[in-house]
């Protein structure tokens, strides 16, 4: 270094320490570069400019300083006593008007790209560019470590004072050292107490989560303006004197707000910017320098204040935080409960407040900024400019942010102001913060499903038509041999035979007790021709379960009978009445069948207080859930194979499908997946056209099925879990022909709801909702979510079930009346999704504890509440030990003698 022409050494600030880490870290991205550009209207002398830019970075010591860090414990600045002045003079005067606003773009970008090398004076670069006769461009970047935006407004305005009279001005202004020193002397000893007290509860930054599928990294930021008008403006600091606030609370409580619906929280914290210029440093607002301090604000969003109330709270929040205005940020890190290498808060909402007003003028010039950017390393900022017009500046890192989720978040910003500003006396729950357009794509234009429906009938008359029509035809295929659809018409008559001689009133649960086989599917198919409602109980189900399944359908009122299919290790209940299907082995009985409006099956699931939820489905539910199909496939399956249990919803997939559609169910014997070889020999010897399976199940055919396996296969479908990524490349690579389709849907909107084709290469969808379904995915308040922003999936339409059945109030719970339509029910899923850009689903994960297990929907709570029965054990936790496959349940429990040892 040329120590003949160092005017000073100092320390740097805490901010500046900090802000010089992330530049370093972040190499030539721009963090930290802040850009004006400015438009000069009149008739400017471009030398006498020049030489009032060259008085001004002589008057200030910030314009001639650089860094110096390598080899040191601590960074210094140091401040050279003179230095030249990075000026460009540009003549575009030659070029047609329209061409303009692209090559200022392009200058602008080239300019921030050119990067800064800290450790050469000045870190700032000036561009005064002539567009024609009285008009004028100047451009201004500096690095943030020497000067903050007010600052900026500072020089200027200077600038121009000089301009008008050479000699305006002093030579020296006071310098930036002066605030160093005093920040040196500071008393700290109360800082941490300060932030702990506010901070230390606080342990999960907030980040808007919006993964839209659009993120890139190929630039270094995007930049997004919003503006408010000027009557906006002037609303917003009307209100903001009606409620004794300040503006930029007003664009803070909007930004806190948003924030807590992006990020699904209620308790935010972001970075604010604050002046830090003290008072009682003397003719402190002559100095340029970087005072600016970025700190941590928390704001709680209580869904039931009112919005004034919100307003004063988050005022209140700044206005204490001015006492800690120089306090450094790593101290508040360290005093909150965020664990140490994560940083406390990822998005920042600076809001500049420069002094005075937009344009400046001087002499027979005028000044205007109209393009302002500032880049900090944090991946989403939000800067505030309430000069005339009113800009809300949104710059994101791409990595995190695409633009069109950018583009959104801002029209939110902006939406959420409007809608405060709109109503200070309305609840926070009240205010809207998604934009009318992005509103009405969500649940309007993502959900147009609607299609004529046929004219109803039910499953079972299908069936038997298919049956009158070719009585010949095979309706399955099991262990034992081929069945007819005559057959099967004839042996499920004698059920319904039975069930009607036992007085059998519609929508009663019958019991199907037995492994998966052609007597079950018979039975199931005679439990509809007699108008019941069939119970499946898997042939290993535990006595115990059974006694609560038959408790829950007796709750209700109703007879429970049972139907005894084959093989079973279940002792049934003695108030179960047994349907004895010996005595009626034929019958020439014409049955009417079952009506729309009556139960087709109680299929229980896990329910976390410990006792079985049965869901109420209706032939109604049954036929749209068929009737989708119709519209989704390319066609009706042949020959479907059918791998689910009985007693899981995805079997109700390829029974009814297949035999309202007249195609042949593939029954392998119960457990056949234990034998993959000999499964896949079974499937390929009849011709399997279409599977249904859990994910891991179709990774094990694949990887033994290989290329040549299931000749016939035309159709995949997984179901019932989320499928990997792994399994959709798997499969493309064995079959790149044939089909792959990811099925999502719980239980209570019939089998499915939502489906995707799914495609090498592309992220793993659960697709859209099928016809007539609508799906939305909504916030803790039932707020609905911007495109890329996960909440809760709540579905209506025609599948949604009836409810639970003797349970109403957990219907009520699940089963919800619609936000958005009056007559509207809505299942609320519990699953966590997102919207992507493409109109496509993705899954998340649960937002309960609920886990798949092979394909059973497990709730953690019931293996709980059943362990805890038990004699010795006080507490216990059942956990899904790892996300792979086929992972086991773990259960930890706490005896009651460890409670007496303690
Ligand atoms: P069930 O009622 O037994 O069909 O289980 C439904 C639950 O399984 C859903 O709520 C999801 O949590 C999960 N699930 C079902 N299908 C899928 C899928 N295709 N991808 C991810 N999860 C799924
Ligand atoms: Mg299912």
């Amino acid at each position: 270094m040329n120590a003949r022409n160092i005017a000073s050494i100092s320390a740097l600030t805490p901010t500046q320490e900090g802000i010089l880490f992330h530049a370093i870290a972040d190499d030539n991205r721009a963090a930290y570069h802040s850009q004006f550009s400015a438009r000069i209207d009149g008739d400017l002398d471009s030398a006498r400019w020049r030489a009032a830019w060259d008085r001004v970075i002589a008057r200030h010591d910030v314009l001639r300083t650089l860094f110096t860090w390598e080899g040191r414990d601590k960074p210094l600045q140091v401040v050279r006593e003179r230095v030249e002045t990075p000026w460009q003079t540009l003549d575009w005067s030659a070029t047609s008007t329209d061409e303009h606003p692209a090559m200022l773009d392009a200058l602008l970008q080239r300019d921030r790209d050119l990067g800064f090398q800290l450790d050469r004076a000045p870190l700032l670069r000036l561009i005064l560019i002539r567009l024609g006769p009285e008009r004028q461009r100047f451009v201004l970047t500096f690095h943030h470590l020497i000067l903050d935006g007010w600052s900026m407004r500072l020089l200027l305005d200077e600038a121009q004072h000089i301009y008008t009279s050479a000699d305006a001005l002093p030579g020296h202004a006071p310098s930036f050292t002066r605030f160093v020193e005093w920040l040196a002397a500071r008393d700290t000893s109360g800082d941490e107490a300060w932030w702990r007290e506010r901070l230390s509860s606080f342990d999960t930054p907030t980040f808007p989560q919006v993964h839209d599928g659009t993120a890139t990294d190929n630039v270094s930021h995007h930049v997004v303006t919003r503006r408010l008008d000027r009557s906006e403006a002037d609303t917003l600091r009307r209100v903001a004197r009606e409620q004794r606030v300040t503006p930029s609370s007003v664009v803070a409580a909007a930004w806190a707000l948003l924030l807590a619906r992006y990020a699904g929280t209620d308790d935010v914290v972001f970075g604010t910017t604050v002046a830090g210029r003290p008072p009682e440093l003397g003719d402190v607002e002559h100095m340029a320098g970087m005072f600016i301090n970025t700190l941590p604000l928390r704001i709680q969003t209580d869904a039931n204040a009112t919005v004034a109330d919100f307003l004063q709270s988050v005022q209140h929040a700044q206005a204490e935080q001015r006492d800690m205005e120089a306090s450094a940020l790593s101290v508040a890190q360290r005093a909150s409960g965020v664990t140490d290498g994560e940083p406390l808060f990822e998005s920042i909402l600076v809001f500049e407040n420069f002094p005075a007003a937009a344009a400046l003028e001087a002499r027979n010039i005028a000044l205007s900024i109209d393009h302002f950017v500032e880049y900090s390393h944090f991946p989403l900022a939000i800067l505030a400019v309430p000069d005339d017009p009113f800009d809300l500046i949104g710059i994101s890192d791409p990595e995190h942010l695409g633009v069109p989720g950018l583009t959104d978040l801002m029209d939110n910003l902006r939406h959420t102001l409007r809608s405060l500003l709109a109503n200070p006396g309305a609840r926070l729950t009240d205010v809207s913060t998604l934009a009318s357009e992005q509103s009405l794509n969500v649940l309007e234009t993502l959900n147009d499903t609607e299609v004529a429906t046929p004219e109803s009938t039910t499953l079972w008359h299908q069936t038997a038509a298919h049956a009158e029509a070719s009585p010949e035809a095979v309706a399955l295929i099991d262990a034992g041999g081929a069945t007819t659809y005559r057959e099967l018409m004839r042996r499920a008559n004698a059920v319904s035979a039975a069930l009607l001689e036992a007085n059998i009133v519609p929508g009663d649960p019958v019991l199907i007790v037995g492994p998966r086989g052609a007597a079950a599917v018979s039975a199931i198919v005679g439990v509809h021709g007699a108008g019941g409602a069939y119970v499946p109980i898997a042939a290993d189900a535990p006595t115990a379960r059974v006694t609560r399944i038959v408790a829950e359908l007796t709750s209700s009122g109703r007879t429970v009978r049972a139907i005894v299919a084959g093989e079973h290790s279940a002792t049934l209940p003695s108030d179960v009445q047994h349907v004895d299907m010996a005595h009626v082995e034929t019958t020439t009985r014409a049955m009417a069948g079952p009506n729309l409006s009556s139960a087709a099956y109680y299929m229980f699931t896990s329910g976390s207080t410990g006792t079985p939820k049965g869901v109420e489905v209706s032939q109604q539910n049954l036929f749209h859930s068929v009737h989708a199909r119709d519209g989704y496939y390319d066609a009706p399956p042949a020959t479907f194979a059918l791998l689910s249990s009985l007693a899981t919803d995805s079997s109700v997939a390829g029974l009814f499908w297949t035999l309202g559609r007249g195609g042949t169910l593939l029954l392998p014997a119960e457990r056949a997946e234990q034998d993959i070889a000999g499964l896949i020999g079974f499937l390929d010897s009849h011709n399997a056209s279409h599977l249904l399976t859990v994910p891991s199940l179709y990774a094990v055919i694949l990887e033994h099925a290989g290329m040549h396996g299931l000749p016939m296969l035309n159709v995949a479908i997984v179901a019932g879990e989320a499928c990997p990524e792994s399994l959709v490349d798997a499969h493309h690579r064995a079959a790149p022909k044939r089909q792959l389709h990811n099925e999502y849907g719980p239980t209570e909107t019939t089998v499915w709801c939502t489906s995707a084709r799914l495609e090498p290469n592309r992220p793993v969808s659960i697709g859209r909702p099928l016809v007539n379904t609508k799906v939305y995915v909504l916030d803790a308040h039932q707020q609905p979510l911007p495109v890329g922003v996960a909440g809760e999936l709540y579905v209506g339409g025609p599948q949604v079930a009836t409810g639970y059945v003797g349970d109403t109030q957990r219907t009520a719970a699940q089963f919800v009346r619609s936000p958005f339509a009056a007559d509207e029910r809505l299942y609320r899923t519990g699953d966590r999704v997102r919207w992507r850009r493409d109109g496509t689903l993705q899954f998340v994960g649960r937002v309960d504890e609920q886990i798949k297990v092979r394909g059973y929907r497990v709730e953690p709570g019931e293996i709980e509440a059943r362990l805890c029965e038990r004699e010795g054990v006080r507490e216990a936790v059942v956990l899904l030990h790892s996300a792979t496959p086929n992972a086991p349940l773990t259960a930890f429990v706490v005896g009651t003698s460890t409670l007496d040892a303690a």
